[in-house]
C-alpha cells in the first residue's frame, strides 16, 4: 500500500491536502504536529482514506512544541474519534497505556533513526514486537546502499506487519523496494518538496514511473550507477518502456560512491545494469568478461549479469553507428570525429573497425593526436576542419548543448553534401543540425543516438528488440 503523509500547517490546509493525497494513495498519514491548533474531529471526519496520526516529537526531528501530557493527550484523543491507525514513538513513556486503551485503532510503533542504520535491527524488530503493536515501524537513515538490504530484509522476515525503510538519498531505492518485501505500506511525497521525510519519492513518480501498483514479487533488477545519477533520464524511459510492455522489471537509480562495495554486495542482485561517470572505466576490473570492443574503447556502460556471470560492453558505440550505417556505409567513407573525450573514443573504435577512414579534431589537440596515434588515423585541431574532406561528419563535443545554443562546433556554412550526427540531445535539433539540414545533409540528433545505445541495452539485458518509437515518445512527452 502507499501512505502519502500530509504536512499542513492549518486545519484547512490539511482538509485540502488529504483530499489531494486519498486521490493518490491507499492510505493518508496525518502528521498531526506540523498543524497548528488542529481541529482533529474535523480531520478525522473528512478522511478519504484509511487515517494514520501521528504527532512527532521534536526529540525525533518532529515538529510538536507542546508536552509530552499534551502530545498524549491528542492522541488519546485520536482513538477516542476512530482514526484508524495511530503511530507511537518507541520511547513513549505512555507507549504500554495507550496500545492497552486502543479500541478499534490499529497502533504502530514505530523507531526512527535519523543518523544510520543499526547494526541490530532484529533486536529492535523483536523489541517493537514485544509491546503488542499491530504494525511494527523501522524507519533508517541509509549511509550505505547495502543498508537498504538490511532493512528490507527485516520486512521480508517478519511475520507481524512490518513497515520497513531508508530515509536519505541513498535510501531512496528502500521506498521503492519496500512493497515487493512485503511491507506493509510505503510512503511518498503528495508532491516535490513536501516530504515528511528526506528521501521520499513523489507519489506521481511512485506510480507513473516507478508502476508502483503493478509491480509483483520476484520483479528483475536493473539500474544505472553513476555518481551523480539524479540527472540521468533512464530510469523514466526504463520504467516506462517496464509498464508499457507489461514486464515485471524495474529500473533504479544507484549513487555509487563506493565501486568496491557496490559491486560485492549489490552488483550480484541485478539482471544488468547501466554505467556513467565516472565507473566507465573503474568497473571493468570487476568483471567476468568484456566484449573486444568494449575492451578496445576502454570503458564499459552495460553491464550483463549472465547467470552470476557479471558481463560488460559498450553500447555508445552501436548508439552512433547504427544510425549512422541505416543512411550510408562507413565502409571506406571519410568520418571527420570533433572531440576526443569519453564518447568520440567509443565511437572512433566503432569506425575504425567498420573500415571508416577516420580524422579526430578536437580543441585540445594533443588528445586527438594521443588516440589518432593509437587508433592510426589522422588528428589535428578544429580549425582544420574546412581542410578535411568529409563524407560524415560526428559531433561528440559539447557544443551546442543548452543553455549556449547558438554556437556550433565548426563553421556550418562548409557543412554540405554530407551524412550529419550530432551527439548533443538537449536541445535535439542542434544549430549544427538545423544548419546540416538546410544544407541538404542527412542528419541523426543525439536523442536517436541515446535511443539506440538505450534499445542495444536492452536487447543486451532481454533479448527482446526495443520499440524505438515508443522509447522517442516517452522521452519527448516526459
Ligand atoms: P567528455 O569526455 O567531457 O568530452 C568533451 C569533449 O567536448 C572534448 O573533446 C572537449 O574538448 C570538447 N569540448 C568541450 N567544450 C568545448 C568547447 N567549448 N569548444 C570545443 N570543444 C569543447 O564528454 P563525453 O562523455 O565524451 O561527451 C561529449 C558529448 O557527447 C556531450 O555533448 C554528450 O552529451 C554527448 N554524448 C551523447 C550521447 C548520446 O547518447 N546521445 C552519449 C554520450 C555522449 P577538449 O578535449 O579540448 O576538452
Amino acid at each position: 500500500m502507499l501512505c502519502i503523509p500530509v504536512i499542513s500547517e492549518t486545519t484547512e490546509q490539511a482538509l485540502a491536502d488529504m483530499e489531494a493525497a486519498g486521490r493518490l494513495a491507499d492510505l493518508v498519514e496525518v502528521r498531526l504536529d506540523y498543524v497548528k491548533n488542529p481541529d482533529l474531529p474535523r480531520i478525522i471526519a473528512a478522511r478519504p482514506k484509511p487515517l494514520i496520526i501521528t504527532i512527532t516529537p521534536a526529540s525525533e526531528n518532529g515538529q510538536f512544541r507542546g508536552t509530552e501530557a499534551e502530545r498524549i493527550a491528542l492522541l488519546e484523543q485520536a482513538i477516542d474519534l476512530g482514526a484508524d491507525y495511530v503511530d507511537i514513538n518507541l520511547d513513549c513513556a505512555e507507549r504500554d497505556r495507550l496500545i492497552k486503551n486502543c479500541k478499534g485503532t490499529r497502533v504502530i510503533v514505530s523507531y526512527h533513526n535519523y543518523n544510520e542504520t543499526p547494526q541490530d535491527l532484529e533486536a529492535i524488530h523483536s523489541r517493537i514486537q514485544a509491546t503488542g503493536a499491530d504494525i511494527i515501524k523501522i524507519a533508517t537513515r541509509a549511509n550505505r546502499l547495502e543498508d537498504n538490504f538490511r532493512v528490507l530484509a527485516i520486512a521480508q522476515k517478519s511475520e507481524k506487519d512490518t513497515i520497513a525503510l531508508c530515509m536519505g538519498e541513498l535510501g531512496e531505492i528502500s521506498r521503492i523496494l519496500a512493497p515487493l518485501h512485503g511491507a506493509y505500506l510505503t510512503f511518498a511525497s503528495l508532491s516535490p518538496g513536501r516530504e515528511s521525510a528526506p528521501g521520499q519519492i513523489p507519489a506521481e513518480t511512485m506510480h507513473n514511473i516507478y508502476g508502483l501498483q503493478k509491480l509483483q514479487p520476484g520483479c528483475t533488477l536493473y539500474g544505472l550507477i553513476g555518481n551523480p545519477v539524479s540527472k540521468s533520464r533512464g530510469y523514466i524511459l526504463f520504467n516506462r518502456l517496464f509498464r508499457r510492455s507489461r514486464m515485471n522489471s524495474l529500473y533504479l537509480n544507484f549513487p555509487v560512491q563506493n565501486l568496491d562495495e557496490f559491486m560485492h554486495s549489490i552488483a550480484p542482485r541485478l539482471a544488468g545494469f547501466s554505467i556513467t561517470m565516472p565507473h566507465k572505466q573503474a568497473v571493468m576490473a570487476f568483471l567476468d568478461d568484456i566484449d573486444p570492443l568494449a575492451k578496445k574503447i576502454g570503458a564499459v556502460n552495460t553491464v550483463v549479469n549472465s547467470g552470476g556471470r557479471l558481463i560488460g560492453y559498450n553500447t555508445d558505440l552501436a548508439g552512433a553507428l547504427k544510425p549512422i550505417q541505416a543512411r550510408t556505409p562507413v565502409a571506406g567513407r571519410r568520418v571527420t570525429l570533433l572531440g576526443a573525450g569519453g564518447a568520440a573514443r567509443a565511437i572512433a573504435v566503432g569506425i575504425i573497425a567498420a573500415g571508416g577512414k577516420l580524422t579526430i579534431l578536437n580543441r585540445t589537440v594533443a588528445k586527438a593526436r594521443a588516440l589518432a596515434d593509437e587508433l592510426g588515423c589522422g588528428a589535428g585541431p578544429l580549425a582544420d576542419f574546412p581542410r578535411t574532406e568529409t563524407d560524415i561528419l560526428i559531433n561528440m563535443t559539447s557544443v551546442g548543448m543548452h543553455p549556449r545554443v547558438a554556437e556550433a562546433p565548426v563553421d556550418t556554412a562548409l557543412v554540405k553534401n554530407m551524412t550529419v550526427l550530432d551527439g548533443i540531445y538537449n536541445p535535439e535539433k542542434t544549430l549544427l543540425l538545423q544548419k546540416a539540414e538546410e544544407n541538404g545533409c542527412s542528419s541523426i540528433s543525439g536523442l536517436e543516438m541515446f535511443i539506440t545505445q538505450a534499445a542495444e541495452q536492452l536487447r543486451l539485458w532481454t533479448a527482446r528488440e526495443a520499440d524505438t518509437g515508443l522509447m522517442r515518445e516517452i522521452l519527448t512527452c516526459s
